[in-house]
């Protein structure tokens, strides 16, 4: 079983899935291979992939349990073959909520070191029946189903008592740590909270503390009114490049009405999401062929209401650099790209 440890001088928590090892990488096989002949996400190789836990069909309708043949399906979700989480029984998913854990061993307060099983999920979400790499090739269809799965995945899994956070992820690209093509992403729920997100969710409660608005409400208007930075907009939804971009064409996309948590959205909002997310994506593609890029849906933690001072984000994170020794022994970033500049170029 994956396990969880503790840094105890960072609160840095490391998962350790050894079986991940094993998992396969098509890019070290061969470079682009676009063809479905092999490939376990396509049409045609449901049987590929553990049983889903949840297909959505062409008529948007959800329906969960056995394979379907694929002309059934345009949105599927599987477990990871190669989780790095797991515990969370998705065959019980209808029968119970919650379910019985395996023994916890968090350490007794004295302990130096801190670990318990890495109890959680890891899925996977394929975006199309067909062998396409980017999410700027989804059909509407597509694109809007893959981000109901976001949704219902999330209200779902914010149910199961032993879960405190879950990440919805995408890795395109070899770059980026895709080890497959097929348009695809993750979703990770884990018994911790992130540090990351620690760390977002206080610095966003002092400054509502302080400024009695929340940062991120204060962040759009900003970004609004300064143009500069500003790569997009829709009629719910913000795209620009932030004030302090960690890599060149770093762009976050918010919702310009306040809500903390994703899966609060209306269908409304995510049909708005599911054209204005590519569109932002194919300022980047145009501009950077195959780009490998990582994105993240940062959202509040399950075990809280709807947050005045927290607010939904997704950050894309061009892979166009690579963290090298520096990055790694400050924390801090060099960016060779000004966020200006960066957000000029995606504009024009
Ligand atoms: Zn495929
Ligand atoms: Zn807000
Ligand atoms: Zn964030």
């Amino acid at each position: 079983m994956p396990e969880i440890r503790q840094d105890p001088l960072s609160s840095r928590w490391v998962i350790f899935a050894e079986d991940r090892e094993r998992r396969p990488n098509e890019y070290r096989l061969a470079r682009h291979h676009r063809h479905a002949s092999q490939c376990p996400f396509c049409a045609g190789h449901e049987a590929d992939t553990p049983p889903p836990i949840a297909q959505y069909g062409r008529d948007g309708r959800q329906a969960l349990g056995p394979v379907q043949t694929h002309e059934d399906w345009l949105v599927r979700v599987v477990p990871n073959k190669f989780p790095a989480l797991v515990g969370h029984d998705h065959a019980a998913d209808d029968a119970e909520r919650t379910r019985p854990v395996p023994p916890c061993h968090p350490g007794r307060p004295r302990d130096l070191y801190q670990q318990r099983p890495a109890i959680g999920s890891h899925e996977v979400v394929v975006e199309s029946p067909r062998h396409v790499a980017s999410l700027t090739e989804l059909s509407h269809d597509e694109a809007m189903l893959t981000l109901r799965a976001y949704r219902d995945r999330l209200r779902h899994l914010r149910q199961v008592h032993t879960l405190r956070y879950a990440l919805v992820f995408k890795n395109v690209g070899p770059a980026a740590g895709a080890s497959l093509e097929h348009a695809h992403s993750q979703i990770a729920a884990t018994p911790i909270l992130p540090v990351e997100l620690q760390r977002e969710l206080s610095a966003a409660e002092t400054s509502y503390a302080m400024h009695g608005e929340c940062l991120f409400c204060r962040m759009l208007e900003q970004e609004l009114a300064e143009e500069r930075r500003l790569v997009a907009t829709s009629a719910d939804g913000i795209a620009f490049c932030p004030f302090a971009s960690r890599t060149p064409y770093e762009t976050w996309v918010l919702p310009r009405q306040h809500a903390s948590h994703f899966e609060d959205q209306s269908l409304e909002q995510l049909a708005d999401l599911a054209r204005f997310l590519p569109q932002v994506l194919e300022r980047l593609e145009r501009l950077h062929p195959r780009l490998a890029y990582n994105f993240f849906l940062h959202t509040a933690p399950f075990d809280t209401l709807p947050l005045h001072h927290y607010h939904w984000h997704i950050e894309i994170i061009p892979r166009l650099t690579t963290a090298a020794g520096f990055e790694w022994g400050t924390g801090l970033f060099i960016n060779p790209v000004l966020p200006e500049n960066a957000a000029r170029t995606l504009r024009d």
